[in-house]
Order: structure tokens, then sequence, then C-alpha cells
């Protein structure tokens, strides 16, 4: 049987999957490591522990599926985004990567907004603002910090991209990936020449940049032997892991879009042109699809609203969803007066404000366990939902919104999701579709299908369609108004509360 392979490089472990050239997934696996976080905020990984995964992910998955390794037609890598790898003259690591979740590069973002000569001026460069998590601040950090390993610096890399040189000996990166350094002109899918020049940072520090579906390279014989396959099988240059995602969810034309609810709430669009970020809350990026772009923003704490209120108010044994569900669902829309606000890690997107806090508002003795249930889930919605209206502004069009991570098992919270949105929601099942959407950009790349678009047609399949409903879209609407109204109310609080900010 041919088989596809496609790797993705997390934050928690490497998952491997083997997909047919029809799209089914024959095996699954992953390879757990550890996070290093050596100071509060910052959180760094040894990059050869991503190579000793993947090594240990990919001999599992082949040998789980019984594939032989003549018949793997191809290798697609997706990844964590933003880490950066530093690397000297003679290919050596320098130091851990910093990851995206790190949060040490405050100071750098400033200088580089100022030297670009502000948000605006940012924007008419890379499209998007500069975020602690981002690359190029990673690189200005080093430079003010340790400039002795500065001289040093030769190559940085994105934390796949490290993995694609120890495959194949290449410096290479795809646009998408490239997206979140902070250093892409977006619209032209290139480096940009006048934020590099404005920061005075080296070009040649960066790898070649490719489309996610064209081939970059071949294994070399000597990972070929390490990973135990077979020597030149092609590897595509791959997606950051949202980019990735949105493909293994089929988010590859006008008019879809991803809502995922896992810890984090990310919603993602695919965008036949360049979504404009005048105010740059959200990420517009160039997607993993040819020629195409994207755009995604993220709440902290969708899901992770919901398994906190598990923590403290249910016993957390496994049957606990289900039964907060059950509860909610008894409680009449609209929580009887009831909103949640679900700032509990402070607030990205739509409100980038890390003094954020949740709350319940309009608690009365009327509530009880179950009332205060509902009112996390309508908030968690109310968030997501903020996010889809700032896209609907920026001229992305929506016409269904599929529905992933944790959240999308309950049939009530894909209605809910439906009502709110005003828009059809659909479930796909995203358990690894990071590692999907590489194995899929793996076979547009070697000729299993025509592009990608057709690879998602082909493969991916959605199920259980909720329709908005009428009565229920306006009652919500409403009440996402009186929701809209109360953050800008208490920013001010919440910023005296959390005087550290
Ligand atoms: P992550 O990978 O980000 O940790 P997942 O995609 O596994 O998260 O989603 C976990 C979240 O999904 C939980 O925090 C919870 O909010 C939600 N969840 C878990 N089980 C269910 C369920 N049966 N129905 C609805 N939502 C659920």
């Amino acid at each position: 049987m041919e088989a596809l392979l496609g790797i993705d490089v997390g934050t928690s472990s490497t998952k491997a999957l083997l997909c047919s050239s029809r799209g089914e997934i024959i095996a699954e696996t992953y390879s757990t490591y550890p996070l290093h976080a050596p100071r509060p905020g910052w959180n760094e990984q040894d990059p050869d522990l991503w190579w000793k995964g993947v090594v240990r992910a990919v001999r599992r998955v082949v040998r789980k599926a019984g594939v032989k390794k003549d018949n793997i037609l191809g290798i697609g890598l997706a990844g964590q985004m933003h880490g950066s790898v530093f690397l000297d003259a003679r290919q050596r690591v320098i130091r851990n990567a910093i990851l995206w979740n790190d949060q040490r590069t405050e100071k750098q973002c400033r200088e580089i907004t100022r030297r670009a000569g502000g948000v605006d001026g940012l924007i008419a460069m890379v499209n998007n603002v500069a975020l602690p998590g981002f690359t190029a601040p990673k690189i200005l950090w080093l430079r003010d910090h340790e400039p002795r390993n500065y001289r040093r610096l030769a190559r940085v890399l994105l934390p796949k991209d490290y993995v694609r040189f120890r495959m194949t000996g290449e410096f290479a990166t795809d646009v998408s990936d490239a997206s979140g350094t902070l250093l892409l002109d977006v619209k032209r899918r290139r480096w940009s020449r006048a934020l590099l020049d404005l920061l005075e940072i080296d070009p040649a520090l960066l790898p070649e940049v490719f489309e996610s579906s064209e081939v970059t390279g071949g294994l070399a014989p000597r990972a070929a032997d390490a990973l135990g396959l077979k020597a030149s099988t092609p590897v595509v240059a791959g997606a950051g892991d949202q980019p990735a995602g949105a493909i293994g969810t089929g988010v590859v034309r006008d008019g879809i879009v991803s809502a995922t609810i896992g810890t984090s709430g990310v919603v993602f669009a695919h965008a036949d042109t360049v979504v404009p970020n005048p105010d740059g809350v959200l990420q517009s990026f160039c997607h993993a699809v040819s020629g195409k772009w994207c755009v995604f923003g993220c709440m902290l704490a969708a899901g992770g609203s919901l398994q906190w209120l598990r923590k403290v108010l249910y016993r957390s044994d496994r049957r606990a969803f289900e039964r907060m569900f059950a509860e909610a669902e008894g409680v009449p829309p609209g929580s009887l007066g009831l909103f949640f606000l679900p700032y509990l890690e402070g607030e990205r997107c739509p409100h980038p404000d890390p003094a954020a806090r949740a709350c319940w508002i309009g608690l009365s003795s009327l509530h009880d366990r179950a009332a205060m249930t509902r009112a996390v889930l309508e908030g968690i919605t109310f968030g997501m939902a903020d996010q889809i209206e700032m896209m609907r502004r920026l001229g992305v069009k929506i016409s269904q919104v599929r529905c992933g991570g944790g959240g999308a098992r309950s049939r009530f919270w894909r209605q809910l999701q439906a009502d709110v949105y005003e828009i059809r929601t659909v479930a796909v099942d995203t358990t690894n579709a990071a590692a999907l959407g590489a194995a899929l950009l793996a076979g547009a790349g070697t000729g299993v299908w025509r592009s990608v678009g057709q690879a998602c047609k082909e493969t991916i399949h959605t199920r259980d369609e909720s329709r908005p409903r009428k009565k229920w879209a306006a009652f919500y609407a409403e009440r996402h108004e009186i929701y809209r109204e109360l953050y800008p109310t208490l920013k001010s609080s919440f910023r005296r509360l959390n005087s550290d900010y």
C-alpha cells in the first residue's frame, strides 16, 4: 500500500501519521519530550529533542502501519510556529530554541515597532504587529542579551525547518511558517528586505522560502537510516501547525472557517487575497495553499475555561464533561441573565490584554451551578463569535464553520455555535489535524493529488450539520450586544486590579 507521512513537531510531543493515497489514516503515534522553563515567562527546548522525538515517532508509526519504506511517497512537516533555532557556521545549535509561548521579548517588540515607523509602518511591511512570541524579536533579544552567541549566529530556523535540516541538509521554510517570524512580506510571499534592513538583520541568516506543497529536498542517506526510511524520499516544505491543521480540516477555500475549541479557541479562515490587518489583533498570514492567504485569531481560555470550571465545581472524573453539558442544556438560553467573561488567562483576541480577568456578571440567588456552567459555555461562544465578526469586518466571507478540538464533541455546543455565529456548523474529526495536513501537503507535492484543494476535497469529510435557528439567533444577538459592552466597562478596573501590567 502506498502512503504519505505527516509529522507535527509540537511543544509537548511530536506526532507522526501515515495516510493512504486515498487519505485514510493508516496509523498515528506520538513521542513526548519536556519543556524547559528556566524563568517565569521563559520557554525553551533543545532542538535535538525534536529530532529524537521525530525518529522515535516515525519508526513507531511505520512499524505500526506495516508499510514498506519503498511505498512511502513523500513526507510533510508541520510544527509549533515562531520558535527560533540558532545555528553557528558549522551548523551546530548555539543555545536552546526560544519558543512561541516565551514572553521575554516585550522590549524588542517595542524596538521593532519603533524602527518600523510605528504599528502602521510595521503592518505595511509584514501585515502583522510584533508579538513577544514571534521570531524576529527573539533574534534581537539574542543580540541584546547574549552578544557572544549572537556573534556566532549563522542561521535562524523554525522548529520544523530544523527537523528538515536534519533530514535533508537543506535550509528551507514555507510561506505560512515564515509569516510568523514577522520578517515575511506576507503580500508578496518573500522576506521583507525593507524590514530586515531597518532591523539590521542579515538576510543570509534566513532559509529559502517555498510554497507549502513544494518539494524542498530528499532524505539524506544518514537521516534515512536513522528514521528507517528510504534515502531520497521527497520532503515538502510543509506548514506551521495552525495552517497545517487548517489543511487537515479542509479550510482551503473562501467561505470555510474552522473554530477549534481546545484549551485555546482559534478561529481560522481561508482567503483568496491577502487580508488587511488594520489593528493587528488577528494574525494575517500566507496560507499553506499556493498563492492563498489566511487569517486567524486566538482566545486564550476557551475549552480551558470549561476545564477550570470542571475542576472547581465538578468532580474531575471522565464523565464530568457530559454531566456539565446535560446540566447546561436544562437551563434556558441566556442562562437566566447570567454572563461569563472567559478571560482566565488574560486575553489575546479580540482584546489583547494580559490584565483582563474572568468573571460572572449578573449573579443572583436564582442561579445555581447549572446556570453558571451554561453561562461559561455561552461566554466562550461569544468570544469565538467576536473573532468571527472581526474577520467579517475585514471582508472575509463565511458560509460554513467547521468545529474542531475537544469542544466539537458536543452536539449541543455545535448548535449553540450555529445560533450565536448565525452560520451553519459541521463537525470534523480533527485529532492530529496538523499531521494530517502535512501528509496531504506531501501528497499534493508528489503528484498523488493535483493540488492541496483536490487533496482536501477527496479526503476530508464533514458530518452533523447544525443550522442556525432564527428565533435563537436573534435572541443571542441581543445577548451578545450586552456581552460586548462588559469588557470596555471593566477594562480600567482590570488594570488597577493587576497593577503589574
Ligand atoms: P488541547 O489539545 O488544547 O488540550 P482538546 O482539543 O483535547 O484540547 O480539547 C479539550 C477541551 O475540550 C476541554 O478543555 C473541554 O473544554 C472540551 N471537551 C472535552 N470533552 C468534551 C466533551 N465531551 N464535549 C464537549 N467539550 C469537551
